[in-house]
């Protein structure tokens, strides 16, 4: 388990989707308390259970990338060798962002591919 907390961070509320709520990525969950946390926490369903976002489960992602302060998330893919960035649609500057460029250089060190998700939008970035 991280020994981090989300804190105010709720992000991966908008940006993932949870298939037990039909909930499409991109959009706040109805459930969330946008800055604050799940409404529905003890029953929330089991996608949301298991999700961690990189920043949550490694601490040497620094503070500063928390998801909420930069628009944007990274978390595992089912692609071999490869994760995922979701970025916040709202949030068109985010991608041209040094913090989510510096984000993506650290996740190629890792990684052989990066999918970019930003809405209907979507990238491909390789080492
Ligand atoms: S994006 Fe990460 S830090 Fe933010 S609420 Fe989700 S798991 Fe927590
Ligand atoms: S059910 Fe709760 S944890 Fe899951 S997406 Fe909605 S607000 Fe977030």
């Amino acid at each position: 388990m991280a020994d981090r907390n989300c804190g105010e961070c709720t992000l991966c509320c908008k940006l993932m989707g949870v298939p037990e709520l039909k909930k499409p990525s991109a959009k706040w969950c109805v459930s969330c308390d946008q800055g604050k946390g799940c409404t529905v926490y003890e029953e929330r369903p089991q996608s949301c259970r298991n999700f961690q976002c990189f920043w949550l489960m490694d601490e040497n992602f620094p503070d500063e990338f928390r998801p909420d302060r930069i628009n944007a998330l990274a978390a595992f893919n089912d692609v071999k060798d490869s994760c995922v960035l979701h970025v916040d649609p709202a949030k068109p500057r985010a991608m041209s962002s040094p913090k989510v460029n510096a984000l993506i250089d650290a996740l190629l060190k890792s990684y052989a591919k990066v999918f970019v998700l930003s809405g209907k939008e979507s990238a491909l970035i390789q080492r």
